[in-house]
């Protein structure tokens, strides 16, 4: 049997699961409809005088507005919850974004540092390299380092002579080798006649140059570019760097290439100085012929690769007769023109192998490096007549002078410099004696 209160507390239950229900999503509808069927409860409940249902229905009512209230704090703090989360997804996806921004940066700033030591690496060698053709080598291994897509560094200088582009060294991935071309191409030829830099992202559609321009070259040109290396705004070269791949160069490498261009140009113009300031260091003022000791060093060199096989090297001392009388009848500066006049025909005597040296006031040396005892008197003598058939006009007067020759031959008259020297000076000490004017070889 049921209870009688049974349909008012199923009646009663309504406003619990509407609150429920709707608590959620319709609060206030759902309030309104809690209220509703719980005042019309409690009127029913008072309407039959049952006090007992009357209270049921209060705390129903009253249940409602708690379930109602609950159900609106949860939902709120959910709300909040999620919005938070939103935030939280939203921060991070900002932090993601920063993050790769600050990878894309490190790794551009890892480049520029790279690129910035190889070009002080670059700076500091193409500055203190000395020797020329090792100087154009570097140019071309620093430049090659320096930039990623370079399969080829090709470094040409200007012949003044006729004013063509000569290929003076060429670095390839890593190596120095040599190619086919001497000269310049059009490519080059273009640089020469703008004074500007060039590059060349894809050769075969580059309006500037005719189509098969890339293929007469004769070897793989994805890309190049060109800079020409300017001293006092004149062309003196050409730095050409080469890409087998098509785009493989761009114009940041242009940029690091001029730079590089500008460093070739000092170390090369360095370079010419220093061979230029070496040259006048080790030269006779007077004579331009070498001076002595420059001469001992090539002796001291020449007898020690000459030991091995016994081959000959032969020295003559050359020395003028009479010389004082000569200045005293003519003057310091007739006896100077001499001096030359006699260095000139010296340096003649001496062929591609040999040398010729000043020795002292107005003494003279010829080093011949391979050559017998035999054939160096020979060539005593052929000098020693050359120079006795030469006139000389000193204050409108024709003048004559003779040399006396001293010859010494290695390895039979020594094997050493010091030695051979000794050895060649008596003997022109013997010709000075023997009435000057010949040649003593032993
Ligand atoms: P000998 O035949 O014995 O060699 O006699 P010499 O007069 O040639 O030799 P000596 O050693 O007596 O004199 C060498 C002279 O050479 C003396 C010096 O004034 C002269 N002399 C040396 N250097 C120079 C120079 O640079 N210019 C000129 N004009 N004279 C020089
Ligand atoms: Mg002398
Ligand atoms: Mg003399």
């Amino acid at each position: 049997m049921l209870h009688p209160a049974w349909p008012w507390l199923i009646q009663a239950a309504f406003p619990l699961v509407t609150a429920a229900w709707l608590g959620a999503d319709r609060p206030f509808l759902a309030l309104g409809l809690a209220v509703v069927f719980s005042l019309s409860f409690l009127l029913v409940s008072l309407s039959s005088q049952n006090l007992s249902l009357a209270w049921v229905a209060l705390e129903l009512m009253a249940l409602a507005f708690i379930l109602r209230s609950g159900c609106a704090f949860w939902r709120k703090r959910l709300r909040h919850e999620e919005l938070q989360a939103d935030h939280l997804e939203e921060e991070v996806h900002t932090l993601e974004g920063e993050l790769a921004r600050l990878k894309d940066h490190e790794s551009g700033l890892e480049v520029r540092s790279r690129r910035y030591l190889l070009l002080r690496r670059a700076a500091n060698t193409l500055g203190s390299v000395l020797a020329l053709e090792d100087l154009l080598a570097a140019i071309g291994e620093e430049l090659g380092n320096l930039i990623q897509g370079a399969d080829r560094v090709l470094v040409y200088l200007m012949e003044p002579e006729n004013l063509t582009l000569e290929l003076k060294s060429v670095w390839q991935r890593g190596e120095r080798v040599t190619i086919k071309a001497k000269t310049g191409d059009p490519f080059d030829g273009w640089v020469m006649r703008q004074a500007q830099p060039l590059l060349v992202e894809e050769p075969s559609s580059d309006f500037r140059f005719p189509r098969d321009v890339a293929r007469q070259v004769g070897r793989p040109l994805g890309a190049l570019m060109s800079v020409p290396l300017m001293t006092s705004q004149r062309v003196t070269g050409v730095l050409r760097v080469e890409s087998d791949t098509t785009r493989g160069l761009s114009s940041d490498d242009l940029r690091l290439c001029h730079i590089v261009a500008d460093l070739a140009t000092l170390g090369i113009e360095n370079s010419r100085l220093y061979q230029r300031t070496a040259q006048l260091a080790a030269t006779d003022d007077l004579t331009r012929l070498a001076l002595r000791k420059v001469f001992e060093e090539r002796l001291d060199r020449a007898l020690q690769e000459s030991s091995p096989g016994n081959r000959p090297v032969s020295v003559l001392m050359i020395d003028i007769d009479h010389f004082k009388a000569y200045n005293d009848s003519f003057g310091h500066t007739a006896g100077d023109k001499l001096l030359k006049r006699l260095g000139e025909m010296v340096s003649a005597a001496a062929r591609a192998r040999d040398l010729a040296a000043r020795y002292g006031g107005e003494e003279f040396v010829l080093l011949l490096a391979g050559c017998s005892g035999q054939e160096a008197a020979q060539r005593a003598e052929a000098l020693r007549s050359r120079v006795e058939a030469v006139e000389l006009t000193m204050r409108r007067v024709q003048t004559k002078t003779t040399v006396s020759i001293g010859v010494a031959t290695s390895p039979q008259d020594g094997t050493t410099p010091e030695l051979l020297m000794r050895r060649a000076d008596e003997r022109l000490y013997r010709a000075k004696a023997s009435g000057r004017n010949q040649v003593c070889a032993g």
